[in-house]
């Protein structure tokens, strides 16, 4: 992780979507942030990213608490997508990053499933990054284009034994949370499908709603509006309770396939040596984010919530990585899927 590449790291994302969210000015002390002295701790742009496109739930939930942390900070915060391979693109930027606490990175649950499916991952998770804090946990919806045969869980299990060949599973490629809610649902039914790959799964949702793919799981966060609009036919949501906004929809377990169980949680993450004075205070902007009222209502609305605030700390949330990284690193394994 030389100076070169990180150079490198940070051409290439500033040539990616920003979306600058300013909330005052920052006037600082003109020096960079370093030797563990956080005082003028932000005088310039903290770049937070999203390791999926533009649109996408992670872009959804990073730009809900953007603004509020950038407030409680006193800076700006710049959200910028950078695509590819599940994700592990954007994570392995942020990897080569300054530790210097400008530029984050939004992360799910892929952050403890990419070392499993990666043979050669750019990064390591526990040794790469410092962890800010978790952020939310969301529900996944197995759900369809709305002429799809199948009216419900069961029956979709049924058609797709029956014609495995020819049903398309879209995903945000390996690595992303549909992906391993697609190998869920493959190991649960042992059928094999044909998977097709998006950068994040707002563009796979498009696609959905336009009937180029058959089915995906995908995050109440980015499915929730298309659902309720009846512009895709939802089949069941993958938590263990219902979902409050999507009252009527069972849960995978009541439809038969509890196996098809997992929730999306999401971390801030910053590369390692960051100073600890700037980790605190993005925790601390992070806990006053999560008690936003608009960003629990936000969150509401798309049938998730905020952690509680003692989740929203990097020790609760290295402690989530570490017991995550065990649980998926199996279940890979046992599904036997590797990318070289
Ligand atoms: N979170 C991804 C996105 O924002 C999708 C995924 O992980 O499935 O597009």
């Amino acid at each position: 992780m030389g100076t070169t590449s990180r150079n490198r790291a940070a051409v290439r994302m500033s040539t990616a979507i920003g979306l600058v969210m300013l909330l005052s000015a920052c006037s600082g002390n003109g020096g960079a942030t370093g030797g563990g002295d956080a005082s003028g701790y932000p005088d310039q742009n903290i770049t937070f990213v999203v390791p999926f496109s533009a649109g996408g739930p992670t872009d959804t939930v990073t730009r809900m608490i953007a603004e509020p942390m950038a407030a409680k900070l006193g800076g700006k915060i710049v959200v910028q997508n950078v695509e590819g391979a599940g994700g592990t693109v954007g994570a392995g930027e942020v990897a080569q990053a300054e530790p210097d606490g400008y530029t984050v990175l939004m992360h799910h649950i892929g952050m403890s499933t990419a070392p499993a499916l990666y043979q050669k991952l750019g990064y390591k998770p526990l040794e790469d990054f410092e962890m800010v804090g978790l952020v939310t946990e969301v529900p996944m919806t197995v759900v369809a284009r709305k002429d799809f045969a199948p009216t419900t869980l069961q029956e979709l299990v049924t058609h797709v034994k029956a014609n495995a060949n020819k049903v398309t599973l879209a995903n945000a490629g390996i690595g992303a949370a549909s992906h391993l809610c697609g190998l869920l649902f493959q190991t649960a039914t042992g059928v094999k499908l044909q998977e097709v790959p998006y950068q994040g799964t707002g563009p796979a949702l498009t696609d959905l709603v336009g009937g180029q793919v058959d089915f995906m799981c995908d995050q109440t966060t980015n499915t929730s509006g298309q659902i309720a609009a009846g512009e895709v036919k939802a089949y069941a949501v993958t938590t263990p309770e219902r979902v409050k906004s999507l009252p009527d929809l069972p849960t995978t377990a009541e439809a038969g396939l509890p196996q098809l169980t997992v929730s999306v949680w999401h971390g801030l993450y910053v590369p390692a040596g960051t100073p600890p004075e700037v980790i605190q205070k993005l925790s601390e902007a992070l806990k006053v984010a999560l008690a936003d009222q608009k960003v629990i209502d936000q969150m509401a609305k798309l049938g998730t919530a905020p952690v509680p605030a003692e989740a929203a700390t990097p020790q609760a949330h290295r402690t989530k990585l570490e017991e995550q990284l065990g649980t998926w690193a199996k279940v890979i394994a046992d599904a036997g899927v590797k990318v070289s």
